[in-house]
């Protein structure tokens, strides 16, 4: 953890990070936010197997916005910068 970001969560008090993914930083989609919460979400639903799209049953990676909770969904996992 670097200072900036040390500081940063110290004031903040929470999680939040910058991530880049195909050598672009993630901003939202809806605001345009750079502060995302990040977790895993198994694509394996019920609808997508009667869908026949059992190709996607794999783990994608969420990114949160944190300043409008708009989600955007990644099957690579971003990286954090
Ligand atoms: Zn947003």
């Amino acid at each position: 953890m670097g200072f900036f970001e040390g500081f940063k969560r110290g004031v903040a008090g929470d999680d939040t990070q910058h991530y880049s993914i195909a050598g672009t930083q993630v901003r939202c989609a809806h605001c345009g936010g750079q502060d995302f919460d990040t977790g895993k979400s198994l694509l394996n639903t019920t609808g997508l197997s009667l869908l026949g799209l059992d190709w996607a049953n794999r783990e994608a990676t969420v990114l949160i916005c944190t300043n409008c909770s708009h989600i955007d969904w990644f099957l690579e996992a971003p990286e954090r910068i």
